[in-house]
């Protein structure tokens, strides 16, 4: 192996990922007056957070009454009881202020003709615990997130959170079961870093590219997750992968829900709004999991739309051309550039695209991660934090609502911000990094480094892709899923045999899209496991061989331990938290599904 070196850097914390959920973090960090580094692989503003469109959740009641009861009420049954009620209540709660919040840093929210912050209808989000469609989502225009990143990393600025850009964290440095840092790789100049801290929050994102056809940046590599099952660490519901009803078919880029609440409707082959038929109250805004399942069985059924009858159609035609100009400029451009189409006069071709991961690094609503050690399912991990799209905290459960992460984004990295001001202090001696901590950060670096197989990293991806794409999709069976595991443990066997062609350290992308490649076939093995195991139909996993939910024997949280040198899962449960924080609401038990 090459000798390596690394520079040294001394923190209070260090938090991996620049998103809304890490730029959050860190400014709550540095406000508490804790020496604060920010770890981003990519330029902050660049995270996928800045491609978010319809909007964040929020019950302001802006446009009618609203109460935060209501919110937390659709997001425990959106999740289909699979979420931690203490967590929503806690999501819930304080929405308003984190909003608030954005709003007095500088996002410039779209406004109501009295000023205030516009809102606007999206899935699942009602009036009275789902009496009737509300107007919750704050939005600016369709670039919610785009303005909600650059406001957050403005502040984080200005609050000193210091920022290493393109560093590629590689991985965890474990000390007996406790967190002491983490190893980076400097992308432009080659040299090694180690962060030493008293507390790492991963804030790294979802890990969308496991499929080959989602709405999520090429960055979207689940990179904090691996790392966490590198360091021997469970993930957590990792079978729930959302698909948002409308990607432009063929490109996969997103249209967003906020299309439906501003009005918009599908269609299919026979001109029918079919969504009628299947959600007769909630119609086109239905839940995410429902309107993909339907497009699903449209097109199954023989009435898809185009050539080869296979996709669905999404009108917003009808809608008067001012108010698509100024409420969705983005959604109109994107429609232009990649499908071709004029929105105010022909409808965007659309089909059910991966867009979110319910599932993720385990932790409580303060953004500690857990682990099952022993008897504890709530077992907290010593100076390791994570939270967005990375934790799986559980709000979402087993399947998120539209413009709740963006929710999830600021009020737990708060959240994680104020906890950490609670347990680390500043100043407080950092032991001295062990060589012990990153010999097989080095090891694993190095061999990738040097790979000199006969499979080339991009072909391996496509394999893996494709595997996931056909046998993890929308609908599941036990024979899919088998044939799923079966092809995803050939890809992972064939890692030994990787090519790496470029032997550099400046800049070299085919190596770090190796170790991305790698870090998704981990998280790919953990899903398919999941999902095989999971003998139920909740949320976004939808099984045909066991259509209904059984609460029985299956509201329970599924955990996911990955043994890399023998490509092995092995599986174990926590339960899901029925109860609330306060008395304020109580625990919402679980009610047969009408839409
Ligand atoms: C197209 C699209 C539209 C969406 N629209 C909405 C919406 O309207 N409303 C809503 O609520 N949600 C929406 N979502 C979901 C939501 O935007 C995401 O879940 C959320 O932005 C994720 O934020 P994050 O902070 O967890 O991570 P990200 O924004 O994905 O950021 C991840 C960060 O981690 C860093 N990172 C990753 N790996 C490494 C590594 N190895 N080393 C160093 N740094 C690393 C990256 O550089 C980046 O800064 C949308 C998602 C997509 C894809």
């Amino acid at each position: 192996m090459a000798a390596y070196e690394f520079i040294d850097h001394r923190y209070d914390v260090v938090v991996v990922g620049a998103g809304g959920s890490g730029l959050r973090a860190a400014l709550g960090c540095a406000q508490a007056g804790l020496k604060t580094a920010c770890v981003t692989k990519v330029f902050p503003t660049r995270s996928h957070t800045v491609a978010a469109q319809g909007g964040i959740s929020a019950s302001l009641g802006n446009m009618g009454q609203d109460d935060w009861r209501w919110h937390m009420y659709d997001t425990v049954k959106g999740a289909d009881w699979l979420g931690d009620q203490d967590a929503i209540e806690y999501l819930a709660r304080n929405a308003p202020a984190a909003v608030y919040e954005l709003e007095h840093w500088g996002v410039p929210f779209s406004r109501t003709e009295e000023g205030k912050i516009y809102q606007r209808a999206f899935g699942g989000m009602t009036r009275n615990f789902g009496e009737g469609p509300i107007q919750r989502t704050c939005a600016a225009a369709d670039r919610t997130g785009h303005a909600i990143l650059h406001t957050l990393y403005g502040q984080s600025v200005r609050h000193a959170v210091e920022f290493f850009t393109e560093y590629f964290a590689l991985d965890l440095m474990m000390d007996e079961g406790v967190c002491r840092g983490v190893t980076a790789w400097k992308l432009d100049d080659g040299t090694l870093h180690r962060f030493s801290a008293q507390m790492v929050i991963l804030a790294t994102g979802g890990y969308g590219r496991v499929y080959f056809s989602c709405t999520s940046a090429h960055t979207c590599t689940g990179d904090g997750n691996a790392m966490v099952l590198r360091a021997g660490l469970p993930l957590q519901d990792m079978e729930f992968v959302q698909f948002h009803p409308t990607g432009i078919y063929g490109a996969g880029v997103l249209i967003t829900e906020g299309v439906r609440g501003e009005g918009g409707y599908l269609t299919n082959s026979e001109g029918e709004r079919f969504m009628e038929r299947y959600a007769p109250s909630a119609k086109d805004l239905a839940s995410r999991d429902v309107v993909s399942r339907s497009m699903t069985i449209e097109i199954r059924e023989g009435r898809g739309v185009g050539p080869n009858k296979d996709h669905i159609y999404l009108h917003l035609d009808h809608l008067d051309p001012k108010i698509i100009h100024e409420r969705l400029p983005g959604i109109s451009e994107s429609a232009r550039i990649f499908a071709g189409v004029d929105v105010t006069k022909e409808p965007i071709p659309v089909l059910p695209t991966v867009h979110y991961n319910m599932g993720g690094i385990p932790t409580n609503y303060h953004g500690e991660v857990l682990t099952k050690v022993g008897g504890d399912p709530d077992s907290v991990i010593p100076g390791l934090m994570a939270v967005g799209e990375a934790a799986c905290v559980s709000i979402h459960g087993a399947n998120r609502l539209g413009s709740n992460s963006l929710t999830d984004l600021v009020v737990f990295g708060r959240a994680a911000g104020l906890r950490a001001a609670e347990v680390v202090k500043p100043g407080d001696k950092i032991p001295e990094a062990k060589p012990a901590w990153t010999e097989r950060h080095l090891a694993r670096f190095d061999r990738f480094r040097h790979a000199n197989g006969g499979s080339p990293t991009a072909q391996l991806r496509l394999e893996m892709q494709k595997a996931m794409q056909e046998d993890a999709a929308v609908f599941r069976t036990g024979e899919t899923l088998e044939s799923g595991v079966r092809r995803i443990a050939e890809v992972h066997s064939k890692v030994r045999d990787i090519r790496v062609t470029d032997r550099g350290l400046i800049w070299n992308t085919d190596l770090m899209e190796t170790l991305e490649f790698d870090n998704l076939v981990g998280q790919a093995a953990v899903t398919v496991t999941s999902a095989l195991n999971r003998q139920e139909s909740r949320g976004a996993h939808a099984r045909e061989d066991f259509k209904d939910r059984d609460d029985v024997n299956w509201m329970k949280h599924t955990l996911a331990w990955f043994d890399d040198a023998t490509g092995k899962v092995r599986l174990d449960d926590r339960p899901v938290h029925a109860y609330t924080l306060t008395n304020d609401i109580a625990y919402i038990p679980p009610k047969a599904r009408v839409y």
